[in-house]
């Protein structure tokens, strides 16, 4: 039991004006199902933003598991999105594999409301291997912010959400192999070593990542899905991978995906960045997936945005929910007009082939206006579908 919930139970429960004829959570499970929703649900990815929206600082928070999840309910309790984001950071994801002594030169804070930084934790392939080999991340798992923040703050969450009567769903976000192989060397390094080193020791190194995450899947299973937990978003990597990158090693993610669906009943996948349609068509081969959050079109791709949001459509057809709309970009530096124009054009060019989710393909930036972040909501909500 936890104080802030109970707090917000007080607050909130009983209290609430319902939004529409269907609540936040039959919302957005309808639409992972492509069935028809009373409107388009609309849930950005809040994580850093809902912390200074509710009057806190990033560095004040980073040790508060209390005051990070009271800024995620304040933030759901004035906006009523259709699900409520857990905040996760990047050391969050990674600070298990780093000795104590070490993790400040890791992670920085620039600013109150910047991002938090971090530098990578293996310079070489044979170091990356071996921070796995030497299973690094259990000796130093204890104490560290996968465990002391990450896991009460995800438990808080799903506490408030089964307290409220799964009147609404909270997000997950977990990390893939090939997030994780990625981030912990960086990801420009990884791509240049699935052309420049030898194929069976980048997979051994994948192999290993995948170990590591198909174990983390394990606890998740333990400790979101057993309380409550059935929104899961995997943090994709891969996402400049060509056509055979992903043949070569796509089986990665695709062995993860496998085992997160059997636990989870809503999965989804984020792959943000610059996406290839290729990219986009083997997410429709993994079984299981029902949505992917994804964002905008690979440089070489000459493609308006309408154009793009319907090729993407039509290839999730039958098959997946879009979700989408606006840029990360826009929603910081645009004008609210700019916002409510593109997430109609994203409606538009979406709804005749698939369903959607309103949900700008990375997370909002901490910096974007509030007005801009109110405008897509209210666009959704305007959408009778
Ligand atoms: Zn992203």
């Amino acid at each position: 039991m936890s104080k802030v919930v109970d707090e917000w139970m007080g607050r909130l429960k009983g209290k609430l004006k319902p939004v529409g004829e269907m609540t936040h959570w039959e919302r957005m499970a309808a639409a992972f199902e492509l069935k028809p929703t009373d409107m388009v649900p609309v849930a950005p990815e809040l994580d850093y933003w809902q912390i200074t929206y509710a009057g806190y600082t990033h560095p004040e928070i980073y040790n508060d598991v209390d005051k990070t999840t009271d800024a995620c309910i304040r933030t759901w309790a004035d906006l009523r999105t259709d699900a409520i984001w857990m905040y996760v950071d990047i050391s969050h994801q990674i600070e298990h594999f780093i000795p104590a002594e070490k993790r400040p030169e890791h992670f920085i804070h620039r600013g109150p409301n910047d991002y938090l930084l971090f530098k990578p934790i293996a310079k070489t392939l044979d170091e990356a291997i071996a921070l796995y080999e030497e299973r690094t991340f259990e000796k130093y798992g204890p104490g560290s912010r996968p465990a002391t923040h990450y896991t009460p703050h995800m438990l808080q969450l799903l506490e408030f959400q089964e307290k409220m009567d799964r009147v609404v769903p909270i997000i997950v976000g977990i990390g893939t192999p090939s997030n994780f192989a990625e981030t912990i060397v960086e990801v420009q390094k990884f791509v240049r070593w699935t052309i420049t080193e030898p194929k069976a020791k980048l997979k051994h190194y994948l192999d290993l990542a995948l170990g590591e995450r198909l174990e983390a899947l394990d606890f998740y299973a333990e400790h979101a899905r057993k309380n409550g937990c059935e929104f899961v978003c995997l943090f994709g990597g891969a996402r400049t991978w060509g056509p055979k990158q992903l043949e070569e090693f796509g089986y990665a993610d695709k062995a993860f995906v496998d085992k997160a669906v059997k636990i989870f009943p809503h999965v989804f996948w984020h792959i943000c960045g610059h996406n290839l349609p290729q990219a986009m068509e083997a997410l429709t081969r993994w079984d299981g997936i029902q949505a992917v959050q994804y964002d905008m079109p690979y440089y070489s791709q000459k493609l308006s945005w309408p154009e793009w949001f319907e090729s993407v459509a039509r290839l999730f057809a039958g098959k997946r929910c879009a979700m989408n709309a606006p840029t990360t970009q826009l929603a910081c530096h645009g004008t609210a007009a700019e916002v409510k124009a593109m997430v109609r054009q994203f409606i538009e060019c979406t709804l005749p082939h698939t369903t959607a989710v309103i949900m700008p393909g990375c997370e909002i930036d901490s910096f974007s206006p509030l007005e801009n972040v109110k405008a897509m909501i209210d666009t959704a909500r305007e959408h009778r579908s």
